[in-house]
């Protein structure tokens, strides 16, 4: 292959719009208000728009095929012939490849899970006995002669087979999809082919699987499959891409097959100690050096010296960001609301383009070249060690003493005699997750407000007046555990974000979350201290509306780090323990307000877990470490409850256990029970409420159904540790849903009681 190397690119982008057009065009289309030809129109300008301003800012390769009407993991089954059969009768391709995505009234959708450790969700594809790989390569073709068209340096980005079947679900009895590797390998033979033919120079192929500890054989079989696509002699150039941590052995077993070009990613991957893979000499070696999921400056300095020490390990040495640049917000022109310190530091989308631009520049023509950027950079890096708000060491000095001190909590027996006497619960207490439906009036008074069309005043008494209708629909329904229905909360992250220091919101900073849904995580810049109660007067409130005990609802350390873009500057256990002691700040405050039962959500445990085995006991001992610390400044007749959803608790289940909750909630209506003989397994002594329905579907379960389910847990938990709720909060749900569905609830718990 005699590709022209390249020097400068990003291994994606973004691709919601700037302004979230897709999501807005898309949703239309679904709705029926906008036809298919204004849905090609706006997805067509903004691909045009993404390869100009690639193209503008500097990169000498661009990729193409990183649009998406849904998501990336789709599209490649899409164009392998892999959707599920169930979708066959849907003649219309892109509705078909909705009806995948979403479902219909008759179809049930495919599974959404996370993609490696960010907030994006992928589409999981079903690889079953019927499934014929087949080439339909008419979106890729499409996609790539309209950059050519633009006479744009298009480099067509493909998800590699064996990132591909090892993220897929086998169904129908098949055996693992990776079982199908060698026939999946000759569909992209026949792809590299067409992409030859159609005038690509270069085609990226995604692996990042090979960073993590998913299959032990995958660097085999990437050195199996890379040496056979390498082998063709009608194809593309290959650069086959790793991302988000460190590539390992799949490394030199990449280096040893024919590929042109190997992406390894210098930000969370290994360091730049790679010299000794020799192969790597005759390649291009495609530098990750600036961080495509976070949003801070890059060190400009520090990634030139990263360079420098690569420079003599390949042929070429081309600068690129670390991932897809899919996880940061577009760019940082709307941010107009930040001081201009605070957006020194920082770097979005097009910043980030900017700067690999500026580095490729630096290594042909020397740093004297972009001395203007490397200044800035540098004093960014310098404003950031300096600056007070990053840097209180008495802060660090408490956390130390708490940490050092653990835990002040009497024993699990101690606890739960002060509790019992304190609460007067019957067997099988009946409680629920936390959120209340957000009605229309909720959302039109947090509307009004932002608007400046009601006062705070005015805030506050419509969310009491919805706090005690909550109240009072819980007190007729019958519940033992009452909750205030988390009303005045926008979203459980971000609530707390806008009331802690340490933290700045964004203005336009969205980033899909997947198909068509996006979020705006806070940004985490800072030690994170708590200058007020956050939730002590809606708690207060909500319980001087009744007897029965209403549990406070705080969200957890780990949770408020997951959904937010953090600080890079330390280590994230540092960051989770600064937000712990903040919570744990307000669960002092609640129980001073007379408050007997908090609830700290940790949803988010099992997401943040490293994707190499090696790493993940670290960090489940700070994220245990954090969560105690937050809970454990109560109390013995305090009790701590604990939240987990999103299933899948395997590799976490002995962390659960350590948390050290008095009672924890966990997602288990979908998993049937099965998670409570896993908690067995491990010894777990604490009360468990395993949620009874699925909140998740607007399905209202029988009394009777319920009341089976809780026969069935009793047979795994006594009825002393068995608490009855819902498998997650009800903010999504409709009022009547919620009604008819916690009243056969409280019938099931009272039938099993008797
Ligand atoms: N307390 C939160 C709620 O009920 C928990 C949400 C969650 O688990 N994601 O909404
Ligand atoms: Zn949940």
């Amino acid at each position: 292959m005699t590709a022209t190397p390249f020097h400068a690119t990003v291994l994606g982008a973004p691709r919601i719009g700037p302004n979230r057009e897709l999501k807005r065009a898309t949703e239309k289309y679904w709705a029926g208000t906008l036809d298919r030809t204004g849905l090609a129109a706006v997805a067509a300008g903004l691909r045009r728009d993404t390869l100009t301003s690639l193209v503008a800012a500097g990169l000498d390769s661009v990729p193409v095929n990183t649009f998406s009407y849904y998501d990336q993991m789709l599209d490649t089954a899409a164009l392998l012939g892999a959707l599920p059969a169930r979708v066959a009768g849907v003649a219309d391709e892109l509705d078909r490849y909705f009806a995948a995505a979403r479902g219909t009234a008759d179809i049930a959708p495919l599974e959404m899970t996370k993609w490696f450790d960010t907030n994006y969700h992928y589409i999981v594809p079903e690889i079953g006995p019927a499934t014929r790989f087949t080439l339909n390569p008419g979106k890729i073709l499409a996609e790539l002669a309209e950059a050519r068209e633009l006479g744009v340096p298009a480099r067509p980005v493909l998800i590699g087979p064996l990132t591909f079947l090892l993220l897929s679900k086998a169904v129908d009895g098949a055996d693992a999809p990776i079982s199908r590797l060698d026939e999946l390998t000759e569909v992209y033979a026949e792809l590299l082919g067409t992409l030859a033919d159609a005038g690509a120079q270069w085609v990226q192929i995604d692996e990042p699987v090979l960073v993590t500890d998913i299959s032990a054989d995958a660097p085999a079989l990437a050195e199996r499959v890379y040496s056979r696509l390498g082998g063709l002699n009608r194809r593309p150039a290959i650069f086959v891409a790793s991302y988000f941590g460190d590539p390992g052995a799949g490394l030199s077993a990449l280096a040893r097959t024919p590929v042109e070009a190997i992406g390894v990613d210098f930000v969370y991957g290994p360091n730049t100690a790679i010299a000794s893979v020799p192969q790597l000499a005759s390649k291009t070696l495609v530098a990750g050096v600036v961080d495509g999921r976070n949003i801070w400056r890059t060190d400009l300095r520090a990634a030139l010296a990263k360079l420098a020490a690569l420079r003599d390990s390949a042929q070429t040495v081309a600068v690129s960001t670390s991932c897809s640049t899919l996880h940061v917000p577009y760019s940082l022109e709307p941010e107009t609301g930040l001081d201009d310190t605070l957006r020194s530091w920082l770097a979005f989308g097009a910043e980030k383009v900017a700067e690999v631009a500026t580095l490729a520049r630096a290594l042909r023509d020397g740093p004297a070249a972009v001395a203007q950027q490397i200044a800035a950079s540098d004093a960014a890096v310098a404003s950031r060690a300096s600056d007070p708000r990053l840097h209180n060491a008495a802060l660090r000095t408490q956390i130390a003493e708490l940490t050092a001190a653990g835990s002040r909590r009497g024993s699990a027996a101690a606890r739960r005699a002060a509790q019992d006497e304190r609460l007067q619960l019957p067997a099988l207490p009946t409680t629920t997750i936390g959120s209340f439906p957000q009605t229309v009036d909720i959302r039109r008074a947090r509307a009004s407000l932002v608007a400046g069309q009601i006062d705070q005043a005015e805030y506050t008494k419509r969310m009491q007046d919805e706090i005690a209708a909550v109240i009072a629909l819980q007190e007729d329904l019958g519940l033992d555990v009452l909750v205030h229905g988390e009303p005045e909360r926008n979203d459980m992250v971000q609530y707390f974000a806008e009331r802690l220091d340490g933290f700045f919101a964004t203005s336009n900073g969205w980033v899909q979350s997947y198909g068509s849904r996006c979020v705006r995580p806070p940004v985490l810049f800072g030690d994170v201290t708590r200058p007020d109660p956050m939730t002590v007067p809606w708690a207060r409130y909500a319980q001087s509306l009744t007897d029965k005990p209403v549990k406070g609802m705080l969200t957890g350390p780990v949770t408020i780090l997951a959904w937010s873009f953090v600080r890079d500057d330390q280590p994230l256990a540092d960051t989770a323990y600064q937000v712990a002691l903040a919570i744990r700040e307000e669960t002092v405050d609640l129980e001073a307000a007379g408050i007997a039962i908090i609830q700290v959500d940790e949803p988010a445990l099992r997401e943040l877990l490293p994707l190499r085995d090696a790493d993940k006991p670290a960090y489940l001992d700070w994220a245990v470490g954090a969560f105690v610390l937050s809970t454990s400044g109560v109390a013995d007749g305090t009790q701590i409850h604990t939240h987990l959803c999103y299933s899948e608790f395997g590799e976490v289940i002995g962390a659960i256990a350590e948390l050290d909750a008095d009672v924890t909630s966990i997602e288990a209506a979908r998993s049937h029970m099965e998670v409570l003989d896993d908690l067995n397994a491990i010894g777990f002594a604490g009360s468990v409420g395993p949620g009874v329905y699925d909140i998740h579907s607007p399905r209202v379960p029988s009394a009777q159904e319920m009341t089976g389910s809780l026969r069935e847990a009793l047979e795994a938990v006594p009825a002393q540790r068995l608490w009855v709720n819902p498998d997650c909060g009800l903010k999504t749900r409709k009022t009547d849903e919620v009604v008819a569905s916690l009243r056969n609830m409280v019938t099931a718990a009272r039938t099993v009681r008797n």
